[in-house]
């Protein structure tokens, strides 16, 4: 039966890390996948995590399976730290689940209950993961534009324009901040108009926030998201640890669906649970009983809050000297959107022979479609990046 597979297209971030690791090259630069690093180019453990590790190790004492939604600890502390007081506890339901993806497989699967018939709005670009998981379930999909490369900002014309075309039923797919992959984000007013639209057309939003604390702060990265979800009776909502906690690979993350009132979040969450079992049963706990013990203790929370501060203000100063040394290089101040940008990326508009020559003849790794993991850049490197961006874009 096998040979009815056809190869496996491999993931082009993934391909270039592997360029990457056999280029030869000292003065090389991995710009590719998606990991906060330090000047010294580690993704480090944080020290809140390690510390907190050490407790799990002293304290626990039994692997024996928790609730099926997860850590009740987990899960409501992970709601107050992305929806704060926007919406009643009594009417969000949750789920621990692994990582952003396994909370938006979780959500999408909700979705399946709730209208197999959803067409499912993402933003062209998106995290190509986003259409490549709701095409896998079934659903159909379709992109709204998002990404106005004259201005490197958001088409906000061409965005409401294209989501006219939802239909009630339909699922909007939003990044809660810091826009992988353009670095481009919503303004408040912006998310108030798709919020009256949404409600207008009677769409379910589906906020996927897998870099809170990234952009303009933990606080402020989830403002315009909870605005939203105080206004709207029903929402969902996605939530990585996998790089504010840098537990990438544990796997953490946790769905939050809000209802309309109590008792249709208390069938929700039954729901969401019984998903969880047709899926893989329960999720990690190791990673997310980390988050717990961070989230619910004041002094680790506010080591992990400084360090999380520490690396947002890292990757701003990143962005300040790109741009300003972009502008020498250039001598023009078209590159001045990176310090507009927020979170981990920035499209920078490079065509794909402008890319392939940065890797060729410089040794910088970009993916395809320009897309720069900011922290890369580090450590006394953007100064090399930036004169090889000014060699191919001339
Ligand atoms: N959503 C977006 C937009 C992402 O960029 C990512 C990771 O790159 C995720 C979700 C999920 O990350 P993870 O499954 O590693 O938590």
């Amino acid at each position: 039966m096998l040979e009815k597979l056809i190869p496996a297209k491999a993931d082009p971030i993934l391909g270039l890390g592997k360029l990457f690791a056999a280029d030869a090259r000292e003065n090389k630069i991995d710009l590719g996948v998606g990991v906060y690093k330090d000047a010294d180019g580690k993704t480090p453990i944080m020290t809140a995590v390690k510390k907190a590790e050490v407790r799990l190790h002293a304290e626990q004492t039994s692997k024996s399976y928790k609730a099926l939604a997860g850590d009740e600890v987990f899960r409501d502390e992970m709601r107050k730290l992305v929806l704060g007081d926007a919406v009643a506890a009594d009417r969000v339901a949750t789920l621990q689940a692994p990582g952003g993806t396994g909370a938006l497989h979780q959500l999408f699967e909700a979705m399946k209950l709730l209208n197999p018939d959803a067409t499912i709005w993402v933003s062209n670009p998106s995290w190509p993961s986003h259409v490549a998981m709701a095409k896998h379930l079934g659903f159909k999909t379709e992109n709204y534009d998002y990404f106005d490369p004259a201005t490197s900002g958001v088409d906000f014309n061409g965005l409401m324009v294209s989501l006219q075309g939802m239909q009630a039923g339909d699922m909007l797919v939003l990044h809660g901040c810091c826009h992988n992959p353009t670095g481009a984000n919503l303004t408040a007013n912006q998310w108030q108009s798709i919020t009256d639209l949404v409600l207008e057309k009677n769409v379910m939003p589906l906020v996927d926030i897998a870099y809170q604390g990234f952009g303009d702060g933990l606080q402020e990265d989830a403002i315009y998201m909870r605005t939203m979800a105080s206004r709207m009776p029903e929402m969902m909502v996605a939530a990585s640890c996998s790089k504010n906690f840098g537990l990438y690979r544990d796997r953490v993350g946790c769905a939050m669906v809000i209802a309309k009132d109590a008792d249709s979040a208390t069938v929700t969450q039954g729901n969401l649970a019984t998903l969880n079992r047709m899926n893989y049963s329960f999720a990690p706990d190791h990673g997310a009983a980390l988050v717990a013990i961070i989230l619910s203790d004041s002094e680790l929370r506010a080591e992990w809050e400084a360090e999380l501060e520490e690396m947002r203000l890292a990757m701003l100063t990143v962005r300040e000297d790109l741009a300003e040394a972009l502008r020498q290089q250039c001598n023009s101040d078209h590159f001045d959107f990176i310090k507009d940008h927020r979170g981990m990326f920035s499209r920078l508009g490079l065509s794909p022979e402008q890319v392939e020559m940065l890797r060729v003849d410089h040794g910088m790794y970009v993916v395809g479609d320009s897309r720069i993991n900011v922290p890369g850049l580090s450590g006394g490197r953007v100064a090399p990046f930036a004169k090889a961006v000014s060699m191919v874009a001339n």
